[in-house]
């Protein structure tokens, strides 16, 4: 998705290519985030559907 390997945070599964997930993270507390990679590595977390679905109930 963004070009790195990233794992769900709840099963620890690798998120695949073109996979739909779900995405915790924080606005940026700053203006101007030009490397936005960096920032979604360090603030985001990814949720898996599978996972997503199951903390809906
Ligand atoms: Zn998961």
């Amino acid at each position: 998705m963004f070009g790195m390997n990233e794992l769900c945070s709840v099963c620890q599964k690798e998120i695949q290519p073109n996979e739909e997930v779900w995405v915790r993270m924080k606005y940026p507390s700053k203006r101007g985030v030009t490397e936005i990679k960096a920032f979604l590595h360090q603030e985001a977390q990814f949720v898996c559907m599978d996972c997503f679905e199951k903390t809906k109930k």
